[in-house]
Parts: C-alpha cells; sequence; structure tokens
C-alpha cells in the first residue's frame, strides 16, 4: 500500500458553482468586478455567524463568547461581531475606537496587552472599559490617573500561570513571559488593588494561540479556574469576570486536523458548574479571535504572468507577503508549509500541474504556494489563498515594496 501524503483539510465552508467559488452568495468573478481590482480579502458575514452558532451550542449554555479584535480589526467586521458575540477584547487604543464606534456595550469590552501608554489607560478608564492589568507599574499609574479624572477604573489582572497551554501554536503564558502578573504575586497584586480603591473585575487568563488538541485546551482551562478559585480568597470583592482565555486553532496546513471543539465544551461543563456555585456573581468568559473569523476570509489576487523556469511552472500573481504575511510562511512558521489555496474561477478544473504561486516582490520570501498541484491557471485567472479571515492584512507589512493596498470586503 503507498502512503498518501497529508492533505489540506477539505476546505467546506464556501459552496463552489458553476466552476465559480461563492462567498458571500456571489461569484468569484463578479465579486472581483464589483471590488473593482484586485488584490483583495473578501469575508463571508454568513461563515462567522454560524461558526458563533456552532460553538455556543457546543459550549456550556452561560459560557460567554469574547471575540478578540486583533484577529481581524475592520470595522464592518467588528461590527457584524457585536451582533453576534457577548463582549470584545482588544489590545491599543487604535482597537478601542474601533469597538465603540460598534453597538457593544461598554462593560463588555475589555484590554490587555503589555505596554499600554498612559493616554491609553487614560482613554481606556474614561470609556469605562475594563483594563486587564500587566504590571505593577500599570497599577499605579491606572491609580494616578483615576484620582486625577476622579473616574474610578475598572481592571482584572492578568495572570501569567505558572502552566503552560502544551502544543501551542505561540505560547503566552508559562515561565517568565511579557504577559501577565506572575501567580506568585498574585496576593500581593491584589492587595494593592484593595490599597487604591480600583473598581476590581477579576481575573484574566491567556496562555496561547492556534492550538488543535482539545485535551490541551481542556487542561488549560480546567487549570485556569482551579486557580482562580484559589486566588479568590485574596480578592478584594467577588469575582465578577473570569476570562479563561482560549487558543481554539483552526487547521491550515496539510495533515492539521480541525480542533474537537465539542469535547473541549464538554470537558468544560462540569468545572464551570462548581466554579458558578462557588462564585454565583461571576461569569465566564472565553477569547477567541482566529477561530471566530479566520475560516471566514479569502485573500484573492491575479494572475500577472506564468513562466517556467528550468521545468517548475511558476504563476506570478499582484498579491503577496505585503499583504498576506502568513500565508508567505513568514509570520511564526518554523518550517514554510503550503495554505489551502485554489483558484477561484476554475475549481473544478480537470485538467492539473504543480505550480508555485509567487508574488510581485523582489525577494524569494514572496510566496503564496509552493509547488502545489491545482487546476491549470492563465494569465487573469482569480487565486484564492484560504483560512485568511485573521491575521491577514493587518498582520503583514503592507508598506513594503510599495506596492499598492489591498482592499477588503465583508460580504
Ligand atoms: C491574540 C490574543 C487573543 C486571540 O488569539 P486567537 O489565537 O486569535 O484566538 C486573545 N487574547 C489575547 C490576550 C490575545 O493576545
Amino acid at each position: 500500500m503507498t502512503q498518501t501524503p497529508p492533505q489540506h483539510t477539505p476546505i467546506t465552508q464556501f459552496p463552489v458553482k458553476d466552476n465559480q467559488l461563492i462567498i458571500g452568495g456571489i461569484a468569484l468573478s463578479r465579486l472581483a468586478q464589483r471590488v473593482g481590482n484586485t488584490p483583495f480579502y473578501a469575508y463571508d458575514r454568513s461563515v462567522m455567524t454560524r461558526r458563533v452558532a456552532e460553538l455556543r451550542r457546543q459550549m456550556p449554555p452561560d459560557l460567554k463568547i469574547h471575540y478578540a479584535m486583533k484577529a481581524n480589526p475592520m470595522p464592518a467586521v467588528v461590527q457584524h461581531m457585536a451582533d453576534i458575540v457577548d463582549g470584545f477584547d482588544l489590545a491599543s487604543a487604535g482597537e478601542m475606537k474601533v469597538a465603540l464606534d460598534t453597538t457593544m456595550p461598554v462593560e463588555h469590552i475589555s484590554m490587555a496587552g503589555p505596554g499600554k501608554r498612559t493616554a491609553e489607560l487614560s482613554q481606556a478608564i474614561a470609556a469605562g472599559i475594563t483594563i486587564h492589568v500587566e504590571s505593577f507599574h500599570e497599577l499605579e499609574t491606572i491609580a494616578q490617573l483615576s484620582e486625577q479624572s476622579g473616574i474610578q477604573a475598572c481592571v482584572a489582572v492578568r495572570i501569567n500561570p505558572a502552566f503552560e497551554l502544551k502544543a501551542s501554536g505561540m505560547k503566552m503564558g508559562g515561565g517568565p513571559k511579557q504577559f501577565g502578573i506572575d501567580e506568585e504575586l498574585l496576593p500581593e497584586a491584589l492587595k494593592l488593588i484593595r490599597t487604591l480603591g480600583l473598581d476590581f473585575q477579576g481575573f484574566h487568563i491567556y496562555s496561547g494561540s492556534q492550538n488543535l488538541k482539545a485535551e490541551a485546551i481542556i487542561e488549560a482551562q480546567q487549570k485556569s479556574i482551579a486557580l482562580a478559585v484559589q486566588l479568590s480568597e485574596h480578592c478584594p470583592c467577588p469575582i465578577k469576570k473570569l476570562n479563561i482565555g482560549g487558543g481554539y486553532g483552526i487547521p491550515y496546513f496539510p495533515g492539521d486536523a480541525p480542533l474537537d471543539t465539542q469535547a473541549v465544551g464538554n470537558a468544560l461543563a462540569q468545572p464551570m458548574a462548581d466554579f458558578k456555585t462557588a462564585m454565583p456573581e461571576a461569569e465566564v468568559i472565553i477569547e477567541l479571535g482566529r477561530y471566530l473569523v479566520g475560516e471566514a476570509g479569502i485573500y484573492v489576487c491575479e494572475v500577472l504572468d506564468k513562466k517556467i523556469s528550468r521545468g517548475q511552472s511558476y504563476l506570478i500573481v499582484n498579491g503577496g507577503l505585503h499583504h498576506h504575511l502568513a500565508a508567505s510562511g513568514n509570520f511564526g512558521q518554523v518550517i514554510r508549509k503550503n495554505y489551502p489555496v485554489a483558484i477561484g474561477n476554475k475549481m473544478h478544473g480537470k485538467d492539473l500541474e504543480t505550480v508555485s504561486i509567487v508574488g510581485p516582490l523582489c525577494t524569494p520570501l514572496d510566496i503564496l504556494a509552493d509547488k502545489m498541484q491545482l487546476p491549470k491557471a492563465e494569465i487573469g485567472d482569480l487565486v484564492v489563498v484560504y483560512q485568511s479571515g485573521a491575521y491577514g492584512y493587518t498582520a503583514s507589512p503592507n508598506k513594503f515594496l510599495s506596492q499598492p493596498d489591498a482592499m477588503e470586503v465583508l460580504v
């Protein structure tokens, strides 16, 4: 028996009709005409809505689902998320502006991040959002600003736990970290919050990103709840909010299997019920970025040229790493792997060829697909990069080589 190489998880979130990928109910070629130029990002709101609805069915019913805006801060996307999630987590005053322009109530908005500027803290206090405090210095600054403005600041403490989120694409807790206050120092931090007279909301424990292993997430969530219970005796008042993070990943590369979110939800039910019994006033929150929006987006560019170099076929497209750093393999990947890619106007093409798809930049790093088997494409065809709804455009160096900007549309 020959072993088949690992394949990409099939893309099922978008229909295909008459050889065209359909996004937001519109055939891709028609959408490209509507947008007016390529490259562009398109985000399908129905895919986000379905994802949140499905997640709510799988998670305990009283679990709050927050959207971590940095995954995709496009204002139209954020307003759409405001209608379907329970809150926002943001990471800068820039994101705060977008969040406050939506209909999301401020009580359900929080801000985290190491190194918040004084101006940002003062804006957050005036807005009335919950600040996730990440250091003692920050705590003192918040207290001063509170006193100056006469507005009591709402704070939660971001904890750098002693445990790690295992098997995570990016670890953000455990060991020495720039994020949060070390677990051991929490009693001292809580005492200071009491002394300073700040409005204490609860805890935030975020340990990592892009995790596809249900067991690892289950373990981190259980440990986070246990840690909050253990620290509760030091709190100046009962915990109102416990944000246990997220890190739910999506499949990008050959061999990646989707996260078993049903297993995560099932395992969370009992610890959460126990926590609610001990702390009936507290709401338990998960915060997700990528998982909510990542699969809803595509990046679309156009074939400008086609050539063969010493036997290898290249499609040269008008987009690349300046718009989509992650798909080029340069955003935290150790070994470059291909994102799932399609020829969006030749979805059923039977005549296949092995091609590399490269961008217009003068660097060999500008590559969107390395030797993939795809339907034969010609100049003018539309290359689609899937799984592009999160950490796409705003996570890319779009000034590099002074290429035109990409458009973003929500359909
Ligand atoms: C980045 C980040 C998130 C979102 O991570 P995803 O992997 O996109 O779900 C959530 N919370 C915090 C504190 C973050 O820094």
